[in-house]
């Protein structure tokens, strides 16, 4: 022990390191000390509540890469995160005690990008969780102040890590267009796909068919938003005249049939993880009956209204949390979708 002068202070001491789940390689997941990050002016010191388990970052526990990202050096995971500010920098202006929920993304906001409000896309961009950029999976974490988001009352922070999951619904069906007495399709019934259905019922779609190959995830669909399901595996997707397929399995079969089962001059968007090249994608098809093929990635200012629709209960953040482990026991939460696959969002807790 080291005896040092410690200023007389009115304020309680800061934690100057916390504990992490810190990703090491596949399967190497370890709960460690790591020192904190210096409290800039504009930054919040957070006291993590709850932090969401990704399809992204079983990923890289199980492989050590996400797509082309490969771990190349030991990494805090976790992009969904939400806590209670415990600090704040001199020049912040959300102060010590309010619940916030962090947008994970990192842009230069100074691109040309940037600047036209498409900060998602930015081409220097990082992003918390990503590696080699530590993640929120942590006790403490120091984020700018640009990247909180307060919460209302209605939205503990011990599940406002659910928020960012429904940021990517928010944006998605923004990309996709829903409008009122649409006929919606969305294929996948995870967290995303249910979070989906849940925004496009708010938007005023007519009919929102859900399909998936899990009869447990379908039943989910039924309660929240879907007006029909179909098990993709047992029964053959046979229908047409859809106004908007939204594709959140990462399936690029289940892209090719959701596309054929929409109407002239109508919309799919690509939401799930997509492979680097595709073949199979009836192009003449899109281009015989000009059906606009886009795609989402992440989100540009959805989390605002994220929060409004679980505020006003539009939206209910519960329907996809199927359970939730300590911090300690990161590593089975990380399996915890494979290991049970009624498991939807699975949360970690501090
Ligand atoms: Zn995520
Ligand atoms: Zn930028």
């Amino acid at each position: 022990m080291t005896t040092q002068a410690i200023p007389e202070t009115n304020t309680p001491a800061l934690p100057t390191g916390t504990q992490a789940a810190v990703l090491h390689g596949a399967r190497d997941l370890r709960i460690e000390h790591k020192p904190l990050a210096h409290l800039g002016p504009n930054d919040l010191l957070v006291e993590m509540r709850s932090g969401g388990i990704c399809g992204s970052d079983m990923h890289y526990h199980a492989e050590g890469r996400n797509g082309t990202n490969v771990l190349g050096q030991p990494t805090v995971l976790g992009h969904e995160g939400a806590g209670v500010v415990i600090a704040a920098g001199a020049q912040a202006t959300i102060t010590s005690g309010t619940p916030v929920v962090i947008e994970p993304a990192l842009p230069c906001r100074e691109c040309a990008t940037c600047l036209s409000g498409r900060y998602n896309l930015c081409p220097t961009g990082t992003c918390f969780g990503s590696p080699p950029t530590d993640g929120l999976f942590a006790r403490h974490v120091v984020v700018p102040e640009s990247a909180a988001h307060p919460l209302p009352d209605t939205i503990p922070a011990e599940i406002g890590a659910a928020i960012e999951p429904l940021a990517v619904a928010v944006w998605a069906v923004e990309r996709a267009q829903v409008h009122k007495g649409h006929r919606v399709l969305i294929t996948g019934a995870g967290p995303i796909g249910l979070l989906v259905a849940q925004v496009a019922a708010a938007q005023g779609a007519a009919e929102i068919v859900v399909t998936d190959v899990n009869d447990d995830r379908l039943a989910v669909a039924t309660k929240f938003g879907a007006t029909r399901t179909i098990n993709t595996a047992t029964t053959p997707l046979d229908l047409a005249g859809m106004d908007r397929l939204i594709e959140c399995s990462g399936n690029s079969l289940a892209l090719a049939d959701g596309i054929k089962a929409l109407a002239p001059a109508t919309r799919a968007i690509v939401v799930g993880q997509a492979k680097p090249t595709v073949d199979g994608i009836p192009l003449g098809f899109l281009q015989r009956y000009e059906i606009d093929l886009v795609t989402a990635f992440r989100y540009a200012n959805a989390f605002p209204t994220a929060i409004r629709l679980a505020a006003s209960g539009v939206v209910d953040l519960q329907s996809i949390i199927t359970s939730t482990y300590p911090l300690e026991e990161a590593a089975e939460a990380l399996t915890a979708p494979v290991t049970d696959p009624t498991n939807l969002k699975v949360l970690v807790t501090y």
